[in-house]
């Protein structure tokens, strides 16, 4: 498979983000998932948030950390029926593992839909992201420029990025990921459908070889040089010349 480091990579698989909707109020130039440059409103459908809490309380399913984000997941028109699904989940875990599940909502904090639900969520919601208008921009590093352009990736070498180990596997409205910013990539670029759809079929091997058709593409896979953090669009040949066959201006 030729990835670097197998078993600090399985931590992709019990760590998950729900991108539960592209749609954002924001338009961040280096959002890493990609909202800004290609805004787009696919939100996930609540049978893929019930059809994950019951693969994972029927697997018996320890995750160390679940994440809701996106997009903005205020914006997602059934947010309320997701965090009832999660309550699920969340009151087998404290059952089946005698502790409380670490749950984080992120939000951008930049509407009034989004302030009035970062008022008014869940108790089982025990860590908040508050990224406001200010900060919002910055917090990315460059997604756009692809390592392919640059000489700087070898596939039989891959070396996947932090995100990977810290933030783990994500599910959007396709299907599993290894992380969030394949999932953008496939979902804005490579528009292979790569997702695989059940958490029962999610492995190791599957993921990896998802991340062969995305880290090529990615910014973050310039990690090791110590990419900053930056406000400016940073973009590459590649994206420029899918930019420019979408007819999308930037
Ligand atoms: S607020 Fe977040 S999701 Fe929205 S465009 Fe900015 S970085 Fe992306
Ligand atoms: S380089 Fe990009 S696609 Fe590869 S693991 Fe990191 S964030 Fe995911």
């Amino acid at each position: 498979m030729g990835i670097v480091n197998p078993s600090r990579a399985a931590r992709m698989l019990n760590r998950i983000v729900f991108d539960v909707t592209y749609n954002c109020t924001l338009d961040c130039p280096n959002c890493n998932r990609l909202c800004g440059v290609f805004p787009r409103k696919n939100d996930i459908s609540l049978s893929k948030i019930k059809g994950f809490v019951d693969s994972s309380i029927e697997m018996k399913k320890y995750w160390v950390h679940i994440f809701i984000a996106g997009g903005e997941p205020s914006l997602h028109p059934e947010i309320d029926s997701i965090f009832k699904e999660l309550k699920r989940y969340v009151l087998f875990f404290k059952k089946e593992f005698k502790a409380n599940s670490i749950v984080k909502y992120f939000t951008n904090n930049h509407s009034k839909k989004a302030q009035d639900r970062l008022k008014n969520l869940p108790d089982f919601i025990n860590m908040v992201s508050n990224s406001d208008k200010k900060n919002a921009g910055t917090r990315f590093k460059p997604m756009l420029v692809a390592p392919i352009d640059l000489n700087f990736y070898d596939d039989n070498h891959l070396m996947p990025c932090q995100e990977l180990y810290n933030c783990g596997m994500t599910l959007n409205y396709k299907g599993y990921y290894p992380c969030a910013e394949a999932a953008a990539i496939d979902d804005t670029f490579l528009k292979k459908d790569m997702a695989i759809e059940k958490l029962a079929d999610v492995n190791f091997n599957n993921m990896v070889e998802i991340l062969h058709h995305t880290c090529r593409y990615c910014g973050h896979y310039f990690e090791p040089l110590g990419f900053k953090r930056s406000e400016k669009l940073m973009i590459s040949q590649t994206w420029k010349q899918h930019l420019k066959n979408m007819q999308i201006r930037i």
